[in-house]
């Protein structure tokens, strides 16, 4: 089925010169970090068309994120489903556990580039931490990590491994105490030490050029994808399915492929305990258009404005906004945004475990829950591709304590 509302996409046309997705994306930050972003976007510009550098940047992801990663046939699935073939990308097998390697060496080399020797970033669920840990411990950078108190002790282990990897982790104690409170503080050290310091941003979020240039180091996953389909069915898939926090995965997947109007592209967002609940991180199920941490797009708030408590049972995906590339797609009709709820989520990590002897993250689950319900709904000649955009090594404790188990 061709996707609906789509005239001819030229994806390359956005974002335009001011850094805007249609309506959405922008720069909305304090005029001290104006300079630095600035000098920001001028560097990956440069980088972007030098050959030196996207040779350096191909060698490190083959060398040290394991690049190409493959695209797996999930037989067992697929026989399950009894519908269309489900294919996964596999970028759960990338060194460090997630598709946020691929970012965080990219911006390491910006960060080198730009002769700055010291590196902040945030995280929730630790990955996009422990990515950057681990590239500024190859690179010889000084490494801080902003992370909201309540993401500190559910993800516990990624904690231990950035300061393994020698970064220091700070824990942040204001409101929620999560992702959204970690962003402010890196955002205010930024601010304070902005002259020696690179901002390593986890995900297609935020003020220009970090919604286009994450989006762009995360390209590969869409050029693999694309080849490897074609060497295995001998033509594009009918579907693309990723899971969206800030949107980085899946715009990776999507990306390559949006000119191909053949090709349906799903976006899910976390569900939580379900819409009406108000409990989940669905932008698009209950958002409207406001401003935070650097961008115009869909946020979750309440009337006034007040940014709303989000809940998700992935950290990864509990966050009140989303990327402005995505809202963008969304009004466009190019790219469906769908959710799955903590109970799907916890259901098909464990289906999935059972019958593919692989055990995704939570984040990732999300979109192995739609994956399964577009399998079941499409005839068997139809072809799938579901990001796996990390492994769930790192949920395995958090999975036994809602499933009542003791370690
Ligand atoms: C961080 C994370 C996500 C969500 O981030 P996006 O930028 O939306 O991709 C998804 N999956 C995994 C495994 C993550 O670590």
């Amino acid at each position: 089925m061709p996707a609906t509302g789509v005239s001819k996409v030229d994806r390359f046309s956005i974002p335009d010169a001011s850094g805007h997705f249609g309506p959405y994306g922008g720069v909305f930050v304090p005029e001290t970090l104006m300079a630095a972003l600035d000098e920001l976007e001028r560097v990956y510009a440069a980088a972007r068309t030098d050959p030196e550098f996207q040779a350096e940047l191909r060698h490190h992801l083959a060398e040290f994120a394991g690049r190409p990663t493959p695209l797996y046939f999930a037989e067992r699935l697929t026989h399950h489903c009894g519908g269309a073939k489900i294919y996964f990308k596999r970028e759960d097998l990338l060194h460090t556990g997630a598709h946020k390697i691929n970012n965080a060496i990219g911006q390491a080399l910006l960060a080198r580039r730009m002769g700055k020797k010291r590196v902040i970033a945030e995280t929730g669920a630790g990955q996009h931490g422990v990515a950057t840990a681990s590239v500024c411990a190859k690179f010889g950078l000084e490494c801080v990590v902003y992370m909201g108190a309540v993401d500190m002790e559910r993800q516990a282990l990624n904690v231990f491994r950035m300061r393994l990897m020698g970064a220091e982790v700070r824990s942040v104690e204001a409101g929620q105490r999560t992702l959204k409170e970690a962003i402010n503080e890196a955002m205010r050290d930024w601010v304070t030490n902005v002259r020696s310091t690179h901002y390593i941003l986890g995900t297609a979020y935020g003020a220009r050029p970090y919604p286009e240039m994450v989006r762009d180091f995360h390209r590969v996953i869409g050029v693999e994808a694309r080849e490897q389909i074609l060497a295995r069915e001998g033509r594009l898939p009918d579907e693309l399915i990723a899971c969206v926090g800030g949107g980085s995965n899946a715009i990776g997947l999507f990306f390559e492929f949006l000119e191909d109007p053949g090709v349906r592209m799903t976006g899910v967002e976390a569900g939580g305990r379900g819409i009406r609940t108000g409990e989940h991180a669905a932008r698009f199920a209950g958002g409207r258009l406001g401003v935070l941490q650097g961008c115009k797009t869909f946020i979750l708030q309440d009337p006034d404005g007040q940014i709303e408590l989000t809940h998700s049972v992935s950290a990864g995906l509990d966050y009140p906004a989303v990327g402005p590339e995505h809202a963008f797609y969304r009004d466009t009709g190019r790219i469906d945004y769908a959710y799955a709820t903590d109970d799907e989520v916890l259901d098909a990590f464990q289906l999935c475990s059972r019958m593919e002897g692989i055990i995704p993250a939570l984040e990732s689950t999300h979109a192995i829950v739609q994956g399964l319900k577009r399998a079941k709904a499409l005839a068997k000649d139809k072809v799938l591709i579901v990001n796996l955009s990390g492994r769930g090594d790192k949920d395995v404790q958090e999975v036994a304590r809602l499933m009542g188990k003791r370690l």
